[in-house]
C-alpha cells in the first residue's frame, strides 16, 4: 500500500506522535505532543525472563506479540483517543538496535498501523530515544534545547560517551569494550543470588554498605585520552573475591559487597566522563538509561558537576529504564524537523547511534 510521505503537523501545536517500543523485554506505547507525554504504558517480561537470569529472546518475541496490542489500545484510552488517523500526526517505531525478533513485532504493528492509517511512520533508534528521555517531563527540562551535550549513556547493552551535536548529529567518544554496566550490575547480582535484574536491587543494598570495604579495580583509567570503557574485569574480580572469601553469609557483608562494586563502576563512568566534556568543552551532562535511576551515579554526577562546573539532567526515574514515551519524543522532534516520513522502515538489529543512517536529510 502506498504511504502518503508528507503529512504537515497543524502548526499550533507540536506533533502529536503515537509511539512503539519493543526493542528488548518491556511492550511500550506512547503518546506525545512534542515533549508532554499524554499517555505512556510499559508491560515489562521482568518475570518471564527472572528464572534465566537474563534474556531469552524468543520468549521476549512471544510475549511481545500477545502485549502489543493490549498495550496500545490501554495508550489509546489513556490519551482519550478515539481515532489514530483523526488525532495523531505520525507513528513511531524503535528500529533497532535490540533483539530482532522482538524489533519486528513492533516495527510491524507500526507498519500496519501507517497503512490502515494513511498516518507517516517514522523508524527511531533506541538510543536517540535514551537521549529525549532527559527532556520530557516538566517545563524546565521541555524548555530546554537539545543540542549540544554530553551524554553519558548506560544501559543494560550500551555504555557510551556520546556528544550530542544535534539532532541526528552524534559522535560516539567512547564506548565499553566488552560488559555494558547494567550487564555488570546483572550479572554480579546473578553471582550473589539477587535476581535478575540487577541495578535497583544493588542500588538499594549498596545505600546500607560500606563502599571502601572491598577494593575492586577501575578499569582504564590510566590513560587519560582513553575515553572507552571495560566492566569484564570488574566482574571477574567480584568473582574472584567470592571464590576466596565465600558468598557473603550476611546482610551487612552482602551490602559492602554492593556498595563497593557501584562505588568502583559510579567512578569509572564519573572519572571519564569529566575527561570527555573537559576535552569537548560542553556545559551540560545528560545520564540517560536504565543505569541512569542508580542513585550512586546520580549523585556522584551532581557532585563533578558542581566542582567542574556543569550542569547535569537525568531523566525522571519512570522513563530512565525503556519506554516508548522517549521513542514519541524523538519520533515528534524528527518529524517536526522532517514534515515527512522515509518510505520504508526497516528492523536495524544493530545500528550504532553514529551510522549514516541517522543524520537528518536537513
Ligand atoms: P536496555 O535498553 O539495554 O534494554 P534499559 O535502558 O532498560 O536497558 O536498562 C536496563 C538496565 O538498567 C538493566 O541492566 C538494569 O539492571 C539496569 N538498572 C536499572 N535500574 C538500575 C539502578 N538503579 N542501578 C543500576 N542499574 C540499574
Ligand atoms: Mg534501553
Amino acid at each position: 500500500m502506498k504511504r502518503p510521505t508528507e503529512n504537515p503537523a497543524p502548526s499550533r501545536r507540536a506533533p502529536r506522535v503515537l509511539a512503539i517500543e519493543s526493542s528488548c523485554d518491556e511492550t511500550a506505547c506512547a503518546i506525545v505532543e512534542g515533549l508532554e507525554v499524554r499517555s505512556s504504558v510499559i508491560a515489562t517480561q521482568i518475570e518471564v525472563h527472572a528464572d534465566f537470569g537474563g534474556i531469552v529472546p524468543e520468549l521476549a518475541s512471544r510475549h511481545h506479540l500477545s502485549a502489543v496490542i493490549p498495550v496500545i489500545e490501554s495508550a489509546l484510552k489513556d490519551a482519550g483517543i478515539s481515532s489514530i488517523a483523526a488525532e495523531i500526526d505520525a507513528i513511531a517505531v524503535t528500529r533497532g538496535p535490540g533483539l530482532v525478533g522482538a524489533l519486528l513485532v513492533g516495527v510491524q504493528v507500526g507498519r500496519g498501523l501507517a497503512a490502515a492509517t494513511g498516518l507517516p511512520l517514522l523508524g527511531i533508534h533506541h538510543m536517540e530515544g535514551h537521549l529525549f528521555s532527559a527532556f520530557i517531563g516538566d517545563s524546565e527540562r521541555q524548555s530546554r534545547p537539545f543540542a549540544p551535550h554530553l551524554a553519558l549513556l548506560v544501559s543494560g547493552g550500551h555504555s557510551e560517551l556520546v556528544d550530542v551535536r544535534g539532532l541526528g548529529d552524534y559522535r560516539i567518544l567512547g564506548a565499553t569494550r566488552d560488559d555494558a554496566v547494567g550487564e555488570a550490575f546483572d550479572k554480579v547480582a546473578k553471582m550473589v543470588g539477587l535476581g535478575y535484574p540487577g541495578g535497583p536491587v544493588i542500588d538499594r543494598l549498596a545505600t546500607e554498605g560500606d563502599a571502601t570495604a572491598i577494593t575492586f579495580p577501575r578499569a582504564m583509567l590510566r590513560d587519560r585520552k582513553n575515553l572507552e570503557f571495560s566492566f569484564s574485569g570488574l566482574k571477574t574480580a567480584v568473582m574472584v573475591h567470592l571464590e576466596e572469601h565465600g558468598q557473603p553469609n550476611s546482610r551487612a557483608e552482602l551490602a559492602d559487597l554492593c556498595a563497593s562494586f557501584q562505588a568502583a563502576v559510579v567512578d569509572v563512568l564519573v572519572t571519564k566522563t569529566r575527561r570527555a566534556r573537559a576535552r569537548i568543552g560542553r556545559d551540560r551532562v545528560h545520564v540517560v538509561g536504565g543505569v541512569s535511576a542508580n542513585r550512586g551515579l546520580r549523585a556522584a554526577i551532581e557532585a563533578a558537576g558542581l566542582e567542574d562546573s556543569f550542569s547535569v539532567a537525568v531523566p525522571p526515574l519512570r522513563y530512565c529504564g525503556d519506554n516508548a514515551a522517549m521513542i514519541a519524543a524523538a519520533g515528534a522532534a524528527r518529524f517536526a524537523v522532517l514534515k515527512s516520513a522515509p518510505p520504508e522502515v526497516s528492523v536495524l538489529a544493530s545500528i550504532a547511534l553514529d551510522d549514516p543512517a541517522m543524520e537528518l536529510p536537513l
